[in-house]
Formats: structure tokens, C-alpha cells, sequence
């Protein structure tokens, strides 16, 4: 997710490029003032935990100050958050470029600040390739050697529009994930959002290299941008974890979130299953996290991040619970019908950190 766009969910009418170039560049231009952007990453951070979400993997903005207020915000809380410094150095307004030497040395410094400092990580956030520079890949390749137990997030193969775009911006490159791979940042911690439109060479390179993939169902949906092939996943080995991609994405629920995931795979007759989609939201996502050893269920000597859910909030989830034979049924219906109103109580590390008013 971007906590800068939480800000701008549900902007009008246009599909990925446009829709950066419109409504997402000039909103980041805000979080260059540290105030504004604790002052946001409260907004956000509040949202997660009434959502009952306590671990996300995030990004900032070019800015090294969106990610300081996120991480303060997220120490405060003792919150298991993952996040990073957009790196972009083309193709972007002039107010928001770094260059490749100050994007290395601002995450470098950054990294030694945050990465492992309580429960806090940090991601080498290059936006996506087309912003970035081969220069700049090349250096955040050379971080990723230098730290090589920090994450790398970044976007692949969302739009249309976008892989062909790259297809001109690196023509040597086999595919746009071979851009990534080329520099050294496919790997067990990199995670590559929406990875929509890819063929069976790139499903390969992720289970070779075994990096991640983020189905982002409402943002797929939203901006238009294509069905994720869970299947190909599956099949290939190939690690998911479920996002919400605020703010192309339209809800902070994981609820409402698998909710559409369900119907992205019932366009490809492809059956989520309640266990299945739980799975995603928790377990699967820890692991695709490379966190499971830490958080995802309620194995002993983990970090006690978890909710209690209501499942029963209006007369229609009601009505729906008890007419339900068995805990697939009840489970199905909590992420059909669920909301935020279903989070009761979200506790992070031990502590209750939200109560349902
Ligand atoms: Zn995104």
C-alpha cells in the first residue's frame, strides 16, 4: 500500500498512467513536510488497526521524511510495519525526482536508522521501472548486496500501457521482470505488486529467484488494470500475498478485500475458498513476508498481533451466520459480507491498540 494516496482513494476515470500523472504525483508532492506527513501517517496507521490489519508493507514518497513520520508513528505503536523511500529519478514532475546518488544515499541512511530497529523494517522501494533510471536500478541493486537482509517492493506488470512502455525504456531486457532481475533484485524478500500480465518465463524467475507476488484485487478492478492469475501461482510455487493498494485500491478491509478477490477468480472459474482466502490474509501473507516465524497464527512464542472479529454486525450478517452449516459457510460469509464494523478489538504485540466505539 501507499499511505501518501490514502488521501486520494476513489480519484475518477483514468487507468494507471494517467491516473499517476493526474492525481498521484502532485498528492506526494505534499509529504515533503514532515508534519503533513506524520500528521498523515496517523490517518493511515489508524486506519490499518480499525481495519484490523497490524502488519503492512508500504510506500512512502521520494521524500526521506514520509518515511521517518511513518515509522515514528508505527515505534509508537511497537507495529511490525515494512516500508521505504520511493526511488524515482525519470519520468516524473520535477518536484518529485531524486537523482541515482541521492536515492542511494538517502536509503542507505534510512536503512541504518530503521531497518531492525524494534519490530521495523525496511523496503528498497524503487516506484517501477519506468521511473527509474538504469543508473538508479544499478544502485538500488548495489544496496540490496550491501544489505541483503532488507526487502526490495516495487510494481510489475499492472498495466497494458505500462509493460510496453518498458519494453521501450529497456530494450535489452527480456521482459519487464527481467529489468528487476537484470539488476539484482528479484529475491526470498522482494515483492512485486499486481504481476498481472506475465508469461510462463516470469512465473519461472519468481519460483527460481522466490520472490513475491501482491494480488491487489480492488486496485486491479479499479484502475482497470486485468484479472490476477492466482492459478499461475499455485502452480508455479510462486509466494502471494493479498494487498490492498491503497489508494488505487478502494478499501483498507482485508474483509472487502477478499471479498473481490473471490470474484477476480470467479471471472477465471477458479473457486477461492473461505480457508483459502483466510490463509492469504495471515499465514500465507506472513510467509510471503518471509515473517512467519515471527507472526501469521497463533503458534507459541510468536507476536501476539491479532483481532477478535464480530461476525454478526448487521441483521443481513446475522441472519447469514445462523442459516450457516458449517465454518467454511460462516467464514465465507464473514468476508462476503464483513467490513470494518467487524473488527471489534485489534491488538498489536500484546497491547489493545483499538476498540470498536
Ligand atoms: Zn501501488
Amino acid at each position: 500500500m501507499h499511505y501518501p494516496q490514502s488521501e486520494m482513494v476513489g480519484a475518477y476515470g483514468e487507468q494507471l498512467l494517467e491516473w499517476l500523472n493526474n492525481y498521484v504525483f502532485p498528492t506526494e508532492a505534499r509529504y515533503k513536510d514532515k508534519d503533513y506527513a506524520k500528521e498523515m501517517s496517523e490517518f493511515f496507521i489508524n486506519q490499518l488497526l480499525r481495519n484490523g490489519t497490524t502488519t503492512a508493507l508500504v510506500f512512502g514518497t521520494v521524500h526521506p521524511e514520509s518515511v521517518d513520520s511513518l515509522f515514528e508513528v508505527a515505534q509508537h505503536l511497537r507495529m511490525r510495519i515494512i516500508a521505504g523511500k520511493v526511488m524515482m529519478d525519470r519520468n516524473a514532475p520535477d518536484y518529485l525526482l531524486d537523482t541515482a546518488e541521492s536515492s542511494y544515499q538517502e536509503t542507505k541512511a534510512l536503512i541504518d536508522k530503521w531497518h531492525g530497529k524494534d519490530r521495523l523494517l525496511y523496503a528498497i522501494t524503487p516506484r517501477f521501472a519506468p521511473t527509474s533510471t538504469p543508473e538508479q536500478l544499478t544502485l538500488a541493486g548495489r544496496l540490496k548486496e550491501e544489505y541483503p537482509d532488507v526487502y526490495v517492493h516495487t510494481h510489475l506488470c499492472e498495466n497494458k500501457n505500462e509493460i510496453s512502455w518498458v519494453r521501450d525504456l529497456y530494450p535489452d531486457r527480456s521482459s519487464y521482470l527481467d529489468v528487476y532481475h537484470h539488476y539484482g533484485l528479484t529475491g526470498s524478500k522482494s515483492v512485486f505488486a499486481h504481476s498481472i500480465h506475465l508469461d510462463d518465463c516470469d512465473w519461472d524467475c519468481l519460483y527460481k529467484t522466490d520472490s513475491t507476488v501482491a494480488f491487489c484485487p480492488t486496485s486491479n478492478l479499479y484502475l482497470g488494470s486485468g484479472l490476477f492469475k492466482l492459478q499461475k501461482a499455485w502452480e508455479h510455487k510462486v509466494k502471494v500475498g493479498i494487498g490492498t493498494d491503497i489508494g488505487a485500491g478502494t478499501t483498507f478491509n482485508i474483509l472487502q478485500t477478499m471479498n473481490e478477490a473471490y470474484k477476480v477468480m470467479q471471472m477465471q472459474e477458479y473457486k477461492l475458498s473461505a480457508f483459502e482466502a483466510f490463509y492469504h490474509a495471515t499465514l500465507g501473507g506472513a510467509k510471503s513476508l518471509s515473517l512467519d516465524h515471527a507472526i501469521g497464527n497463533f503458534d507459541v512464542g510468536k507476536e501476539a498481533d491479532f483481532v477478535v472479529i464480530d461476525p454478526c454486525t448487521t441483521p443481513l450478517q446475522q441472519l447469514r451466520f445462523d442459516n450457516s452449516k458449517n465454518l467454511a459457510d460462516e467464514l465465507f460469509v464473514l468476508m462476503t459480507l464483513g467490513d470494518d464494523r467487524s473488527i471489534y478489538r485489534t491488538y498489536v504485540d500484546g497491547r489493545l491498540v483499538y476498540t470498536r466505539s
